[in-house]
Order: structure tokens, then C-alpha cells, then sequence
């Protein structure tokens, strides 16, 4: 097992990914900014190192830093969490080569499923379904694509192959304003992400997002941890996620899980990762991979009891899966909020110091969370400033707990996204479940 980790990243996932290394007896190195020297996981580290300015460009983006980081600690791997460098293939390669262990999968891969089209080709070729489309990259062609579009039926959508957070996607209704469309955002593209490659894919109109969670080992061992419904977004971004999905049977999870861990097979996948779906009229149609730990993976560990950090770190340790397939059962229901340091309706950041702190507590309750009183929300960052889980027999339980939860939580000196949550879980259409990704939105009047 490694001796020691750098934990290559900031907030409350990095004192999550500390507690596990220091469960496991591993050293950790933190790393942080500047802004970031308070930060809880930074004390509690056996070692920190400041790598830069507060700007995450300079610091927790900043390769060289990191890579200094580990050498003059004497730390053998990097956990990199998930957002900065997480999905980065140059920054696996990197390490790699300098003798580290990136603590996810190799870097080619990372590369293959982080080009959209290359990777919903090595999905179909596995059997995973996915949303009728170009079949690849769009020509110049306009009468071929005119026809291809026609072929998939409007409404289409048009994605960057190398898009990413939700941006780089335009969607058309009518045949009169494809090819315009098509230009746009290839040069939107070309902007923000160094490449025109665009696709096109038939737009589902009311899915909603389920996405599947596995484990992969380096000696082709896989498996698959049941699912997560995250239809609850705004913009999206998750706010809310849920496992199991609401009206999910055991045989469709088995079905769609099993390809899944087929697929990590045929693509030698390490590491944690999450397939992501959308679902509509009882039918799974895959949109990308996250090639990484997510925020949302707690509801998961709530319901299977798996460790899904520890993981990660045994397997990049080069140790089979702890877990097979068949020990692997969901028992209960669990549910996680994203507390937020922002306006509840104006959705406006809301950085500054948190005079008050009082967590809930209980059976069946998880914060996650690097906040405490007297702690300063930096304006640099992500505004996630924690993750409130429940974990129940059933989702009503666990409904009932999560709203007990939410009002013993006090948050004081900025303002947080609770009193929303709160509406949400007292909304009849969410209680029922199963509402779509516009669901929100709509309800916001956006
Ligand atoms: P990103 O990598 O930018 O997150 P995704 O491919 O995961 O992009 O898509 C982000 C979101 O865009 C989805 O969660 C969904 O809301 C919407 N979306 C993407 N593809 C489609 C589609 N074919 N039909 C309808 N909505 C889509």
C-alpha cells in the first residue's frame, strides 16, 4: 500500500479522501493556495504545502506545483477528487511518467471517454445504449448533414466532442436553423475547448438523469454499485441526488449495471467511475463518463456500504477489488443535499465568515463538510460548501430525516441554498419522485 498521498485538492472533498488515507494508516501531504490555509483538511494533514496564489490557475491547476509537491514530501501517489485536474489525461501522463501514481484510471483512458465521440464508440462497440446520433464527427457536407439530421428527427442537439460542464451544446427545433447552429458552436467550440468537433444526437425532451456507478481493478475485475438519480439540476449542476432511482427495478439496474461493468472490461477501466444516462420512457441512452470519484458518490457508499475512496486507492495500489458482484446488495434509500454558500433565490455567491455552525446529527446522518465556525468562505472557488447525506429504510424515511436534518443545520454570516432544499423536499411532485431534469427549473419559473 502507499506510504503517503498528496491530496491534489481543496474543500470538503479533500477532507473526505484525508479521512479515508488516514483510516487505511497512510500519510497525507495537503496542498493548498494562499486563499486556502485554513482550510480544515490542511490541519489535519501529516504535511501541507502552499502551491500557490489563490487563483485556482496558479495553484490547484498549477501541474508543476503539484508534481514539486509530491517529490519534496517524499509522497508516492496523487488523489486528484474530482473538478481542477481530476479528468485531466496530460496531468495522469504526467505522473506517469515522473514515477507517481495518479490515483484513477490510465491516462489513455481518460483521454478515450473524454472526447465525447470517441467515447460513445468504444460504448456501442461494448453494447451500451446510446442516444441515436451522428454516429461521429459532422462533415462539411451540408446536404449529408441536412439528411442525417432529418434521419435522427428534430428536435437535435449539436455537442462538442470535447465539450464539458455543460457547455459547448446548442439544440434545434427545425431544419431552417441547422446549419447556422452548426457554425455557432463550432466556433464557440473552437474557443473554449481548442477543437471544432461537433456531433449531433437526437434531444430527449423530459429524461431524467440516472447514472451508474463502478469499481474497476487492474486485474479486470468490475463491477457496478447500483445507480443515482441526479434529475434534481439547475443548469446543470446537481443539487440533489438519490440512490436508488425512483421506480428502478432490480432486473433494469442488473441489466444496464451489467453492461456497464462489461464496458470497463473491454476498455481495461481502472479506478472509480460513473456512467451517466439519461433515462426516458423506461430507456437508458449514455451521454458520457466521469473518469473519476463524484460529488454525489456518498448516497452510493449510504446504500451499499462500500467505501468508494478506498477503493480507489486500493486498486491504483495495484490490489484486487475488495468487493465481487454478488456480495454487492442496496439496502434503504439515501439522499444528499448540496449546501451552497449562495442566495437562495438570487442563486448569488455568498463568500465570508461563517459566524454560527451547528451540524445535525443522528441516526442515519453524514455531513460532509470542511466548514466551522469562525471559518472564511473564500470568493475563489466552487461555492459547495458541504454535502448534508440521509440514509433511511425507505425514501420516505428518508425524506422525513433529511428535512429533520435540514432544520437542526444552522449556518450563520452568509447565506446558504437550505431554505431552497427545504421547499424541495416538501414539494409533492419530488416526494411522489421520478420528476425530470427540467423539473426544477420550471418550478423556479426559468
Ligand atoms: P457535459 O459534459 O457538458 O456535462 P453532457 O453530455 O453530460 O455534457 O450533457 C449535459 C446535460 O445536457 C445533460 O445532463 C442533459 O441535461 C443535457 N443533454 C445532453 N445531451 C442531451 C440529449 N441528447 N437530449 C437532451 N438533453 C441532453
Amino acid at each position: 500500500m502507499f506510504n503517503k498521498i498528496v491530496i491534489a485538492n481543496r474543500g470538503e472533498i479533500a477532507l473526505r479522501i484525508l479521512r479515508t488515507c488516514k483510516e487505511m494508516g497512510i500519510k497525507t501531504v495537503a496542498v493548498h493556495s494562499t486563499a486556502d490555509s485554513d482550510l480544515k483538511h490542511v490541519r489535519l494533514a501529516d504535511e501541507s504545502v502552499c502551491i500557490g496564489p489563490a487563483p485556482s490557475i496558479d495553484s490547484y491547476l498549477n501541474i508543476p506545483a503539484l508534481i514539486s509537491a509530491a517529490e519534496v514530501t517524499d509522497a508516492v501517489a496523487i488523489h486528484p477528487g474530482y473538478g481542477f485536474l481530476a479528468e485531466n489525461a496530460d496531468f495522469a501522463e504526467r505522473l506517469e511518467q515522473s514515477g507517481f501514481t495518479f490515483i484513477g484510471p490510465r491516462s489513455e483512458t481518460i483521454r478515450l471517454m473524454g472526447d465525447k465521440v470517441s467515447a460513445i464508440n468504444a460504448m456501442k462497440k461494448s453494447g451500451v445504449p446510446c442516444v441515436p446520433g451522428s454516429d461521429g464527427p459532422l462533415g462539411d457536407n451540408k446536404d449529408d448533414v441536412l439528411r442525417m439530421a432529418k434521419s435522427i428527427g428534430y428536435p437535435v442537439i449539436i455537442k462538442a466532442a470535447a465539450g464539458g460542464g455543460g457547455r459547448g451544446m446548442r439544440v434545434v427545433h427545425s431544419e431552417a436553423n441547422l446549419l447556422n447552429a452548426i457554425e455557432l458552436t463550432k466556433g464557440e467550440a473552437q474557443a473554449a475547448f481548442g477543437s471544432n468537433v461537433v456531433y449531433l444526437e437526437k434531444f430527449l425532451e423530459n429524461p431524467r438523469h440516472i447514472e451508474i456507478q463502478v469499481l474497476a481493478d487492474k486485474h479486470g475485475n468490475a463491477i457496478y454499485l447500483g445507480e443515482r438519480d441526479c434529475s434534481m439540476q439547475r443548469r446543470h449542476q446537481k443539487i440533489i441526488e438519490e440512490a436508488p432511482a425512483p421506480g428502478i427495478s432490480p432486473e433494469v439496474r442488473n441489466k444496464i449495471g451489467g453492461r456497464c461493468a462489461q464496458a470497463c472490461r473491454d476498455i481495461g477501466y481502472v479506478g472509480a467511475g460513473t456512467f451517466e444516462f439519461l433515462y426516458e420512457n423506461g430507456e437508458f441512452y449514455f451521454i458520457e463518463m466521469n473518469t473519476r470519484v463524484q460529488v454525489e458518490h456518498p448516497v452510493t457508499e449510504m446504500v451499499t456500504g462500500v467505501d468508494i475512496v478506498k477503493e480507489q486507492i486500493r486498486v491504483a495500489a495495484g490490489e484486487p477489488l475488495a468487493h465481487k458482484q454478488e456480495d454487492i446488495a442496496i439496502r434503504g434509500h439515501a439522499m444528499e443535499c448540496r449546501i451552497n454558500a449562495e442566495d437562495p433565490k438570487s442563486f448569488m455567491p455568498s463568500p465570508g465568515t461563517i459566524t454560527e455552525f451547528h451540524a445535525p446529527g443522528g441516526l442515519g446522518v453524514r455531513v460532509d463538510s470542511h466548514i466551522y465556525r469562525g471559518y472564511r468562505v473564500p470568493p475563489y472557488y466552487d461555492s459547495m460548501i458541504g454535502k448534508l447525506i440521509v440514509h433511511g429504510e425507505s425514501r420516505e424515511e428518508a425524506i422525513a430525516r433529511m428535512l429533520m436534518a435540514l432544520s437542526e443545520c444552522v449556518i450563520e454570516g452568509i447565506k446558504t441554498n437550505i431554505p431552497l432544499h427545504q421547499e424541495l423536499f416538501n414539494d409533492s411532485a419530488f416526494q411522489m419522485g421520478g420528476t425530470n431534469i427540467h423539473y426544477l427549473e420550471k418550478k423556479l419559473g426559468l
